[in-house]
């Protein structure tokens, strides 16, 4: 049943920008501010696995990340000299749900914005926020105000909505910083291949139009740069010479640098006020889950406000329903952080006789749909 609800959506990133989708599909209407003055998704890639998809393609994106993206076949697990530990035949860990794909951030960042069909106001944020039985009374940064039956916290893992839902809830460091960049250098790169050190790992996959997207990580006590990005060869200079050739290129020196975090809170909402997508629940990017959740986030927000009822009862309808699989997701990834953290023998062994397992167990509740 379509909902004529008035929605306001803070921040145009993949949450915001498939959440305005999906709530004007269902018949709301819909206003997304931006605070970014112009349109621009900094970083490198994303590895969208087939849950993450299957998401997209329902919002209608299967053409653009065919045109934009590559197909990602497998997933390799090496040693970092290179040695094979296991190879995950994707097709077979996503079955029933769609192929793996790789993109940029900044090509799936533009396929969002041709799909949405209402304008984002860009250089725009919050002044004022206050709820009343009406609805929400907002004053924006522009000078302008509006009323919203909802207000949805699309706002990132820095969330200033966050605190008008659960205060407590923060970004928390997960004892690892990494760098990414983007490289035409590696043709050879044709699926999803880590190598594993001690303390480090080194990444790469293909992203579409012959580019590939590198990713290293690094444990470390401190979420400060431990290194510039000369150092970040050093710091893998014992690994696979693939790996070294690739840390030699001119984008690898512009490697962007960030800690890995994560938000743990489970108040995502409160009376009219709701989150989505990293700003309720930021995780480890190691399950390669962060776009998935948030367009699901999407998905089962616009499902539930089409149901009818009251609107705040339906907010926390939406929080019910997606807590357990956001729980999982995140469970997961601390997992698979223990599982790294063991001697490096020790993985390696693990992952050579039970990495299909392991894989299988961890992504088999994510084919199911949201
Ligand atoms: C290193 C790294 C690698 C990753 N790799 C993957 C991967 O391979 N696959 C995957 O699926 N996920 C990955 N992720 C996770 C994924 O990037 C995120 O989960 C996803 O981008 C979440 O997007 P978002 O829209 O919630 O937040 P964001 O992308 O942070 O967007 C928030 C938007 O809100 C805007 N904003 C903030 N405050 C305001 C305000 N007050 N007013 C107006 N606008 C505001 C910001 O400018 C921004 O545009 C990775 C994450 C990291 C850190």
């Amino acid at each position: 049943m379509p909902s004529n609800l008035d929605v306001l959506v803070v921040g145009a990133g993949i949450a915001g920008l498939a959440t305005a989708t999906a709530l004007c599909r269902g018949g709301m209407s819909v206003d997304v501010i931006e605070r970014s003055p112009e349109s621009r998704a900094t970083g490198a890639g994303l590895f969208l696995p087939g849950n993450s998809v299957r998401a997209l393609t329902a919002l209608g994106l299967e053409e653009h990340l065919s045109a934009l993206g590559a197909a990602v076949p497998g997933q390799r697990l090496m040693s970092h000299r290179g040695r094979v530990l296991a190879d995950i035949d994707l097709a077979e860990l996503w079955r029933g749900t769609a192929g793996c794909v790789g993109i940029t951030r900044g090509d799936l960042h533009a396929a969002l914005q041709d799909v949405v069909p209402v304008p984002v106001r860009h250089g725009v944020t919050l002044g004022s926020l206050k709820q009343s039985d009406d609805g929400v009374h907002v004053e924006f940064s522009d000078g302008g105000s509006g009323r919203y039956d909802v207000v949805v916290g699309a706002d990132g893992i820095r969330s200033g909505l966050r605190e008008s839902v659960d205060p407590a809830a923060r970004a928390r460091y997960l004892g690892q910083v990494c760098w990414r960049f983007l490289t035409g250098d590696a043709p050879d790169i044709d699926r999803w291949t880590v190598w594993l050190g001690p303390g480090t790992a080194f990444l790469a996959y293909p992203v579409g139009g012959g580019r590939v997207c590198c990713y290293a990580d690094l444990t470390a006590a401190s979420p400060e740069d431990p290194t510039t990005t000369s150092g970040l060869l050093r710091l893998f200079s014992d690994y696979d010479q693939r790996v070294r050739d690739l840390l030699a290129t001119p984008a690898a020196h512009k490697a962007y640098f960030s800690p890995v975090e994560e938000v743990g809170g489970e108040t995502w909402a409160r009376g009219r006020i709701v989150l989505v997508g990293d700003a309720a629940h930021a995780s480890s990017p190691n399950m390669a889950q962060g776009v998935a959740m948030a367009v699901e986030d999407a998905q089962v927000l616009a499902e539930v406000l089409t149901t009818g009822g009251d609107t705040k009862d339906l907010l926390q309808q939406y929080v019910q329903r997606r807590l357990p699989r956001i729980r999982w997701v995140q469970q997961q990834t601390h997992r698979r952080d223990r599982t790294r953290s063991l001697p490096t023998a020790a993985r390696n062994i693990a992952f050579r006789y039970g990495a299909n397992a392991l894989f299988e167990r961890g992504y088999a509740p994510l084919r199911d749909l949201p």
